[in-house]
């Protein structure tokens, strides 16, 4: 009988070191941003604002990494927290278009597996994250667009708003002020047509959300969402929902959630560029985010992005003047910033 008993004491610590064994540190960096930020552009309560819900979106996060959950779930955890404050844009403060709605882009990838889901150009989900989440769970395919994916999301169940719930007095005039010095650069410049207006003259705050997590079984995930750029038009849509421009993981290299002028990160596949130089080069994760960001500015394009691998080794790279960003690790500390160290 005592020998019994002895026998299932070791066989449980056993089977206790080997699950302690198998689990890996759980991390979960975010983003929400980058831009011309800084002390000067910013009010001190903003910056508490930006601050508290930074902190809010990784604690939502980690609670679910530390009790178990899959980085998949993490990611949209953080992100859901983003998209339903009006500070970010994405979800509840998407930017306005220049017909004056808000379309939204989103996407998450799966490190375990390579999947991936994505939709583009919504106007009626609350959380454009799950739709893109539902999409790569409960289609075979990876991106939807418009009015497909909206009916698709409706159908899985993802919550669904009316298209006023995105407006936000900030943005309606932020579109407003964007008008006017369109048809300054227009006037100025003699255009005949608003295509040719570059985005970036008006607007250098990008305000797109992302999150990359490692989870304790050791598994990747990235996702990100955004409204895009304000007066964006034509069905603009940017790098956010692109796979290996503005999101990407792989539990063999990275995840790589990014923000910034989208044209010029799908020009430059900036979040596969990430992952191959971890994946051939053997690069450092602030290193190959930098070369990455290096040839997005070399085309004239700034921003920044935030990296994981399944070591626990993050990086989050900005060549603009400041990023909102965050970690938390096993410990459960929030860690968050704003501005250049
Ligand atoms: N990258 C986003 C886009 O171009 C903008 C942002 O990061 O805020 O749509």
């Amino acid at each position: 009988m005592k020998l019994l008993l002895l026998g299932c004491i070791l066989t449980a610590s056993f089977s206790l070191q080997a699950i302690a064994a198998t689990e890996t540190p759980i991390r979960l960096v975010i983003h929400g941003g980058a831009g011309t930020i800084t002390k000067n552009t910013i009010t001190p309560e903003q910056e508490k604002a930006y601050q508290d819900k930074l902190n809010e979106a990784l604690k939502a996060g980690y609670n679910v990494l530390n009790k178990g959950g899959s980085s998949l779930d993490a990611v949209q955890a953080s992100i859901n927290v983003m998209e339903d404050s009006p500070l970010f844009n994405a979800g509840k403060g998407a930017v306005f278009t220049h017909d004056g709605k808000n379309e939204m882009d989103a996407s998450i990838m799966d490190g375990s597996n390579l999947k991936a889901g994505a939709v583009a150009g919504v106007t009626n989900i609350k959380n454009p994250i799950n739709a893109s989440y539902a999409v790569m769970t409960k289609s075979p395919h990876v991106m939807m667009v418009s009015k497909g994916a909206e009916q698709f999301a409706a159908e899985q169940g993802i919550e669904i708003v009316d298209p006023s719930y995105f407006r936000t007095d900030f943005h309606w005039e932020q579109l407003q002020k964007a008008k006017e010095k369109e048809k300054v650069v227009l006037d100025h410049d003699g255009k005949t047509a608003a295509l040719f207006v570059d985005p970036m003259l008006y607007d250098y705050k990008y305000g797109t959300v992302g999150a990359v997590a490692l989870d304790k079984q050791g598994n990747l995930a990235a996702g990100t969402s955004t409204g895009g750029m304000t007066n964006k038009r034509y069905g603009r849509v940017g790098d956010s929902p692109i796979i290996g421009a503005g999101n990407y993981a792989d539990n063999n290299t990275v995840a790589v959630s990014a923000t910034g002028s989208g044209e010029m990160f799908i020009r430059t596949a900036t979040a596969h560029n990430i992952a191959a130089q971890v994946k051939y080069n053997k690069a450092t994760l602030s290193d190959a985010s930098r070369n990455a960001l290096d040839d997005v500015k070399a085309i004239g394009g700034s921003g920044g992005v935030i990296v994981l691998d399944k070591s626990g080794n993050y990086a989050m790279e900005f060549n603009s003047e400041g990023m909102y960003r965050g970690t938390i690790g096993d410990d459960g500390i929030p860690h968050v910033s704003i501005y250049k160290e």
